[in-house]
């Protein structure tokens, strides 16, 4: 590694941030030998906080009926070729039940922005997890809705939202969606559902349609300040029903280098290796682990309904992503070298990590 990437490592590591020009620099600059270094003391620090604990997420598709046409999503309003579904209620609760005898112990209900799960329904949802399964975490990823709505949600009880940025350059972000859709906005749900006591999850895609270095410069530094408890990031894949059918996917590369800088930037975050990820390479989220991820997210979904839940082509429906292989799953993670365990999975907080240091708890 030469000594200015060295300088840059030392400076993220030790700050925990650089700036907007030095990100595009890291990121420009990286070669074999600096994703290394740049993995190694991500590992480290994960280490240092999570151990070599995995947390597992049981990801449960509830709709792919969406309000919303964002350019490379296939479940976007305007692809005529998806063949829509929604889940029950009881189906819901069939999947977190299945999951529960499994071993999971948050339940991440992803969806379109469906106009059928209204406040009230969702509630008693959330509701009935939680009074079935007190010791569980319930995660929803369900777009934007009203500031009300997040209150009523996390009223009912709901812990966790996780609502991608997509990116933190207003231009961009207009590249990607249509003029309906305002970035101004998503960034402001992003604020509420923190003021609301949410751990709250944003995230982009690596090598989204005319993402530039810059652009990635300014997620990272969006999230050096929002701080989220959480952060996904994944390759973007193309879907052949949308605009972007053409695009490039995104690599495991700079994906798997972006993990590691933003492990160094944020010790604490809960950071998955993500289904995207483990589409595009067989060994995507053991390669994501090993560069500072510590959540995976197994789909708990009906088998009926999962292949129709496809965001991007060809996406990861079979072998680890059923529960039912989750005995696989562990397999793969202890061979190298990392535990799944059954834990809600917070995001750790700095005091405690002190006194796990320590050997106090
Ligand atoms: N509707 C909710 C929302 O907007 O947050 C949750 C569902 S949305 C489909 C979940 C995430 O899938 C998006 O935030 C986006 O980053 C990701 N996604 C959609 N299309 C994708 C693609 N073609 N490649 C990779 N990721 C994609």
């Amino acid at each position: 590694m030469n000594e200015k990437m060295r300088a840059l490592t030392d400076r993220l590591e030790l700050a925990g941030g650089l700036s907007l020009q030095e990100y595009k620099e890291l990121i420009d600059g990286r070669d074999e030998a600096s994703a290394e270094e740049l993995a190694r003391r991500a590992v480290n620090v994960r280490k240092r906080v999570y151990g070599e604990d995995i947390y597992v997420r049981g990801l449960i598709e509830i709709s792919n009926i969406c309000r919303n046409d964002c350019y490379y999503c296939g479940i976007r309003r305007g692809n005529a070729a998806c063949e829509r579904y929604r889940l029950s209620p009881d189906e819901i609760m069939e999947c977190v039940d299945e999951g529960y005898k499994l071993g999971f112990r948050t339940f991440v209900m992803q969806g379109g922005e469906d106009a059928w799960f209204t406040d009230e329904r969702l509630c008693r949802i959330v509701k009935g997890i939680k009074e079935s399964h007190p010791d569980c975490a319930v995660t929803l990823s369900l777009g934007e809705r009203s500031p009300e709505s997040y209150r009523r949600l996390r009223d009912a009880g709901a812990d966790r939202y996780l609502l991608r940025h997509e990116t933190a350059d207003s231009i961009h972000y207009g590249r990607l969606h249509p003029p309906e859709m305002s970035f101004e906005h998503r960034m402001e749900c992003l604020r509420q559902l923190r003021g609301l006591g949410y751990q709250t999850g944003c995230g982009f895609m690596v090598g989204s349609p005319c993402q530039t270095t810059s652009c990635i410069a300014k997620d990272l530094k969006f999230i050096e300040t929002f701080r989220p408890e959480m952060c996904g990031i994944g390759p973007f894949i193309p879907h052949k029903d949308t605009p972007f059918r053409d695009m490039p996917a995104g690599t495991l590369e700079l994906t798997c280098f972006l993990l590691s800088v933003i492990r160094l930037i944020h010790p604490y975050v809960l950071l998955p290796a993500t289904t995207a990820l483990g589409t595009i390479h067989p060994e995507g989220r053991e390669r994501g682990i090993l560069s500072g991820a510590n959540v995976v997210m197994p789909n708990l979904s009906p088998a009926a309904v999962r292949s129709k839940y496809e965001l991007y082509n060809n996406k990861l429906n079979t072998g680890c992503e059923s529960a039912q292989q989750l005995a696989d799953l562990k397999k793969r993670m202890e061979s190298i070298g990392y535990k799944v365990v059954s834990a809600r999975g917070d995001a750790a907080k700095p005091t405690l990590i002190k006194e796990k240091k320590n050997g106090c708890i």
